[in-house]
């Protein structure tokens, strides 16, 4: 096989595609956030969703002058057409601040650019941001999956995190989303937040256990020293409660037992930080854990075809000035070489509890793991059944340090 061929061959004929949108605005920047997100002033609000918009409808021409080919063989790299869309999402930032009109906007862009088959449409949204009026709009415009971001239901902790909402808006925003007709609400919570301790996590994770939502999310907070919690764990002080981030090794306590309750209370954990009520996983991000195609638009958005990954630049005006312009603004792109696909494959497949292939896998890129296996077998990191080698259920809160055991 051609090396240019084989992950072709990998994906084989996925006439499906995910589109992740990115909208980068925010109320106020979380003290833990690292991410290229910001406050950015309502006036590019507009012409942001413009661009969008039209990198939606033009992405075609905008693919074609890139010279990026589209996910369905090597021999046709220009059949975008040709492709369903299954899965929406639109993350960022806090997609719920933007008007519900432009929300809609960039969905009727959508279904209008693309051959549409849509099984889940999912608008990340902040509690306190959820009204009547928005939760009616969102649904009219196709959303089907509200992923919330509640965090903690203790307020010490969300006021310490600069997060906007407090618990009593995590409850009222359920309660519009449910009444709005939401098929599908996704839930989650950091673990690892200062202030936090057992007794506070068993609570949030209680209150959240009551609400029943389809979609459970568990973060373990991974301290960055990009933001400002982060600059004070590292520099000291005592703005961000940094003194007050608990150890990492508590936190791992509290992830295991949380799977337990989990379990008990009949959610399937299924990827390392996700668990869904049996027929809801989230769909569109196991396409990434899949290594499925996907398309981002907007500032910052990484997209997949296969063979290349690329990502628009960060800077949300930049980036509607270059879109406006006629131009994808491309900051990064390089091509999948074989050892990076089968990192990927590791560090993606593993995090699913389903596992992996060994057996396909060591075939498709001539690799033979089964000399590391033993040690890692003995050492309760992971389990092989058969074809399948999973992490063991026990390791999860140290995935990282395991698979790249694996690897090295
Ligand atoms: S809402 Fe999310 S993206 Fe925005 S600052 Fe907070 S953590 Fe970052």
């Amino acid at each position: 096989m051609l090396e240019s061929d084989w992950n072709w061959a990998r994906i084989g004929p996925a006439m499906n595609l995910g589109i992740y949108i990115q909208l980068p605005f925010c109320q106020s920047k979380c003290t833990y956030c690292n991410f290229h997100t910001g406050v950015f002033p309502e006036s590019l609000q507009h012409p942001y969703v413009s661009a969008l918009c039209r990198e939606i409808s033009g992405h075609r021409s905008f693919y074609a002058a890139a010279g990026i080919a589209a996910p369905v063989g090597v021999m046709d790299g220009n059949c975008w057409a040709h492709l369903t869309v299954d899965t929406v999402y639109l993350g960022g930032g806090t997609p719920s601040l933007l008007p519900a009109s432009s929300l809609a906007a960039i969905m009727d862009a959508l279904r209008g650019g693309f051959h549409c088959a849509i099984d889940e449409a999912t608008l990340e949204a902040d509690p306190e941001t959820v009204t009547p009026q928005k939760a009616a709009a969102w649904r009219e415009a196709g959303f089907t999956r509200i992923s919330l971001g509640a965090q903690s239901f203790q307020d010490k902790e969300l006021a310490a995190t600069g997060r906007q909402h407090r618990r009593a808006d995590t409850y009222r925003a359920v309660d519009l989303l449910r009444a709005a007709g939401f098929p599908q609400l996704s839930l989650d919570l950091i673990l690892g937040l200062p202030h936090q301790t057992a007794e506070t996590f068993q609570d949030s994770l209680s209150r959240l256990l009551d609400l029943r939502p389809q979609h459970i999310s568990l973060y373990m907070l991974e301290v960055d020293g990009n933001s400002r919690l982060g600059r004070e764990v590292i520099q000291g002080g005592e703005r961000y409660g940094a003194a007050a981030v608990p150890s990492e090794d508590l936190v791992a306590d509290w992830f295991d037992h949380a799977c337990e309750r989990l379990a008990a209370a009949g959610y399937e954990h299924y990827e390392i930080s996700n668990w869904a009520l049996p027929g809801c996983r989230a769909l569109h991000n196991s396409k990434y854990w899949n290594r499925a195609p996907y398309l981002g638009m907007g500032a910052g958005a990484h997209s997949f075809n296969g063979i290349e990954r690329w990502a628009n630049a960060h800077d949300p005006a930049a980036y509607a000035a270059a879109i406006t312009a006629g131009a994808l603004p491309i900051e990064q792109r390089s091509s999948v070489t074989r050892e990076q696909a089968l990192e990927e494959e590791i560090f993606l497949g593993l995090r699913l509890l389903d596992g992996i292939d060994l057996s396909r896998i060591e075939a498709e890129y001539g690799v033979n793991f089964r000399d590391r296996l033993p040690r890692l077998l003995e050492a309760g990191a992971i389990e092989l059944t058969g074809r399948i080698l999973r992490l063991a259920p026990a390791r999860l809160a140290a995935s990282n340090e395991v698979m790249a055991e694996l690897l090295t």
